[in-house]
């Protein structure tokens, strides 16, 4: 299994990185985690061949993180995709992507697909099977808009992958990065509190109990990003790949 970080930069092109979209392979799979609203083209820079994903999970509705799909969705369709497309997120996604798909591209969700399109819910704590991935979503914490918000704990060929999303610290991270043999976590701030996000601080504070095997550092401000080398931590960086 390899992950790429297609994109690992915030809402404001901190650093003048791509918003979040991470693209995880196997022999029998091919996903991606989030699709922000530069993701299409982050993915083509990569060379990444968008119409060979075959399931998008999304783990909130903020535009750094959902709003690549009616580009990725066009393309698709102009570039005569065939293959099915699982896209998965937080209650309420079929309606969201609808009304964004509308906002950027009028009409765009009803006009005729070559290829077959499936919008699924994701419940907290509920394990769902995609082939040969399982995906546990648990609920985290991010404020009062965009959400509900998921972060992932992902299964397949033996190993773990787990995202926090974006999410001030819970508890649920816990279960949701337990043992983890790669932990993705947001490191907002260095140890400033910030509502609805974390701080590497809370986040260290929590290391013990979560003992991931692998920690990379994502969705850094920039103020973590000039301190990014000097970090005890990975952090990510646009195009790294990890394989597992
Ligand atoms: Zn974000
Ligand atoms: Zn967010």
């Amino acid at each position: 299994m390899q992950l790429r970080f297609v994109g690992c930069g915030d809402a404001f092109g901190s650093g003048g990185r791509f918003n979040t979209c991470f693209h995880v392979t196997g022999a029998h799979f091919n996903l991606l985690i989030d699709c922000g609203a530069s993701s299409l083209p982050a993915l083509k820079q990569l060379g990444i061949a968008c119409n060979d994903v075959d399931l998008i999970l999304i783990t909130h509705f903020h535009g750094d993180h959902f709003a690549g799909l009616p580009f990725l969705l066009l393309d698709a369709q102009f570039s005569r995709r065939t293959r099915p497309l699982v896209i998965a997120g937080p209650a309420g996604i079929a309606a969201r992507l609808t009304q964004v798909m509308e906002a950027l591209f009028e009409h765009s969700s009803t006009t005729p697909r070559k290829f077959e399109l499936s919008v699924i819910e994701l419940v907290p704590e509920e394990t769902t099977r995609f082939g040969e991935v399982s995906v546990t979503p648990f609920a985290v914490v991010h404020g009062n808009s965009g959400g509900p918000f998921l972060g992932y704990r992902i299964e397949a060929e033996g190993k773990i992958v787990a995202y926090t999303a974006d999410t001030e610290w819970t508890d649920r991270l816990i279960p949701l990065g337990r043992d983890a043999d790669l932990f993705i976590a947001e490191a907002y701030t260095f140890d400033k509190p910030v509502k609805n996000h974390l701080s590497l601080a809370a986040l260290e504070a929590h290391l013990g109990e979560i003992r991931p095997k692998r920690l990379v550092l994502t969705h850094m401000s920039e103020d973590m990003l000039r301190r990014a080398a000097t970090l005890p931590h990975a952090a990510a960086h646009d195009g790294m790949m990890i394989d597992l």
